[in-house]
C-alpha cells in the first residue's frame, strides 16, 4: 500500500533489492520460526473464513476486521512473530482477496480466492518497526524475546534513509530479506536532462536483448549470447543430472517423502541459481540501454512488444526459445529504469517491422541473416536496427524512418555468467579432459586479457 505523500514533493520510485544473510545456525532457526508462525497466520485467514462459509455468513477480508480478529487473539499466540509482522499476513490476505474479487468482477473465471495453505509465508515490516544499519538488521519481534540482529551478505544499494521496508522471505533453500527504498527520480543539471522529442525504437530479441536506434544516426547493440549460453549449458546439465539420478528419483507415488523433499530442494536451488544468472544480464543489459539514451538526451522509448504472437505453437525447440527469452521481464526491466532515470518508455505493435524496408517501405522477407537489404532501394543494414528504426517511426514525432547507422555501440550482457572468460570459467563443467574434443582445456590462471569490457575471446585458453 503506498504511502500518502504530498503531491508537490518531487516524484520517486519505488525499487526493491534482495540480499542474503550471514547466519548463524541459532539465528536461522529463529528466522524460519517466525516465517512458519506468519503460515500459521495465513492458515487461521483461511480456517476462519471456512467456517464462516459453511454456516453461509459473509467472509471475514477487509485489512480492518482482520486486524480486529489478531488483536483478540491476544499476544503470544504466534510465537516470535510481532503484530505488525502478523498484519503484513493479513494485509498479503487480503490484498490477494480482492485482488482476485476484482479480476472475477471483470469476467475473468480463472481468478481464485486464496485457498491455500502454506508452510511458511514472507513477513514484511515497514520503516520504524526495524532497524538497518549499513549492512546490520535488527528484526522486530514480540514483547519479551530476545533480541535478534543478523547480517545481511552485501550492502545495499540504497542510503539507509531512504529504506521503507523489509521483507523476509525463503526462497529456493534459503532465507533473503528484499529491502524496498523510495528513489527519487533522477535530476538532471541544466541542459543535460532527456528530451520527451528525441525518439529511441527498441527492438527486443533473443540474440540481441535490446537492439535501440536513436536519432542521427545513433545505434546500440546489446548481445545476449552469453545468456543463451547460459540457457544451453543450463538445459544440457538439467537433462544429464536428471538421466544421473533417474535411478533414485522418487516415484509420483511418493510425493512429500524424505527423499522427494530432497529432490525437489535440489531441483529448485538449481533452477533459483540459473534465473539470478539471466535476471542479472538482463538488468545489466536494460541499464546499458538506459545510460546510453541519457547520454544522448532521448527522453522517450519506443519499444515493439512481441507478446501477441507468443503464445502460438512453434514447436518444442522454437517454444523453449521463446520461453527462455523472458520479454516480458525485459520490458519490465526496462520501464522499471527508464521511469527512475526520468525517461518515458512506450509500448507499440511490432508486426512487419523487421520486414519493411524503412527508405521506401517495401515488404521485404525476413533475413536469414543479421543483415537486412532492400532489393528495391538498396537500403541495408543491421536487421534489429532497421527494426528498430521501424518502431521509432511508429510514435508522432519519431525519427526519420530512412535509417542509416552513423555510431554503432556494441556492449554484451552478461559479463558475470561463468564460461566467458578464462577466469570466470563454468564450475559446472569438469576442468579438464585431456586432448577429448571439444575440451576446454586445462584450467587456466587468469590472463591478462585485453578485452576492456566485455566478454574475453577464446585466445585466453587455447594453449
Ligand atoms: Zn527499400
Amino acid at each position: 500500500m503506498p504511502r500518502l505523500r504530498d503531491p508537490r514533493s518531487p516524484p520517486v520510485v519505488y525499487r526493491t533489492a534482495r540480499a542474503g544473510l550471514r547466519l548463524t545456525w541459532a539465528q536461522r532457526r529463529r528466522l524460519v520460526g517466525l516465517l512458519v508462525s506468519a503460515g500459521d497466520v495465513w492458515a487461521c485467514v483461511l480456517e476462519l473464513n471456512a467456517w464462516r462459509r459453511a454456516r453461509q455468513d459473509v467472509p471475514l477480508v477487509s485489512y480492518p476486521a482482520l486486524c480486529r480478529e489478531l488483536a483478540a487473539a491476544g499476544p503470544g499466540c504466534f510465537g516470535e512473530l510481532d503484530s505488525a509482522g502478523a498484519r503484513s499476513v493479513l494485509r498479503r490476505y487480503c490484498d490477494a482477496w480482492f485482488g482476485a474479487a476484482a479480476r472475477r468482477k471483470n469476467g475473468d473465471n480463472s481468478a481464485r480466492f486464496p485457498r491455500r495453505r502454506h508452510r511458511m509465508m514472507p513477513v514484511r515490516w515497514y520503516h520504524g518497526r526495524f532497524e538497518l544499519d549499513g549492512r546490520r538488521l535488527r528484526v522486530p519481534l514480540a514483547r519479551g524475546c530476545p533480541p535478534l540482529p543478523v547480517r545481511l551478505d552485501r550492502d545495499l544499494p540504497y542510503p539507509a534513509d531512504q529504506v521503507r521496508s523489509v521483507t523476509l522471505l525463503y526462497d529456493a533453500g534459503r532465507l533473503w530479506v528484499d529491502v524496498t527504498a523510495e528513489v527519487p527520480v533522477t535530476g538532471y543539471p541544466l541542459g543535460a536532462e532527456p528530451v520527451a522529442g528525441r525518439v529511441a525504437g527498441v527492438d527486443l530479441g533473443i540474440i540481441h536483448p535490446y537492439a535501440v536506434a536513436g536519432p542521427d544516426g545513433q545505434a546500440l547493440l546489446v548481445s545476449g549470447r552469453a545468456v543463451r549460453a547460459e540457457h544451453h549449458l543450463h538445459l544440457k546439465d538439467t537433462k544429464v543430472r536428471r538421466r544421473a539420478v533417474a535411478r533414485r528419483a522418487p516415484k509420483p507415488g511418493r510425493r512429500g517423502s524424505r527423499r522427494w523433499r530432497q529432490y525437489r530442494r535440489r531441483q529448485r536451488i538449481v533452477e533459483a541459481r540459473h534465473w539470478r544468472r539471466v535476471s542479472q544480464a538482463q538488468h545489466e543489459a536494460a541499464r546499458t540501454v538506459v545510460g546510453w539514451a541519457v547520454s544522448r538526451r532521448i527522453g522517450t522509448l519506443v519499444a515493439g512488444d512481441p507478446r501477441g504472437v507468443l503464445g502460438i505453437d512453434a514447436g518444442r525447440r522454437h517454444n523453449r526459445r521463446t520461453r527462455d527469452w523472458r520479454v516480458g521481464y525485459l520490458i519490465t526491466v526496462l520501464r522499471d529504469k527508464a521511469a527512475q532515470a526520468g525517461i518515458i518508455l512506450t509500448l507499440v505493435d511490432e508486426r512487419g517491422t523487421s520486414s519493411t524496408c524503412p527508405g521506401c517501405r517495401a515488404r521485404v522477407p525476413k533475413p536469414r541473416g543479421r543483415v537486412f537489404c532492400c532489393p528495391r532501394c538498396g537500403q541495408s543494414g543491421h536487421r534489429d536496427l532497421i527494426a528498430a528504426a521501424n518502431i521509432a517511426g511508429r510514435v508522432p514525432g519519431g525519427i526519420t524512418p530512412a535509417f542509416t547507422a552513423v555510431g554503432v555501440t556494441h556492449r554484451r550482457a552478461g559479463n558475470h555468467l561463468p564460461g566467458v572468460s578464462a577466469a570466470r570459467r563454468d564450475p559446472r563443467r569438469r576442468p579438464h579432459h585431456g586432448a577429448a574434443r571439444w575440451s576446454p582445456g586445462r584450467h587456466l590462471p587468469a590472463l591478462p586479457i585485453t578485452v576492456g569490457r566485455g566478454v574475453a575471446r577464446l585466445t585466453a585458453r587455447t594453449s
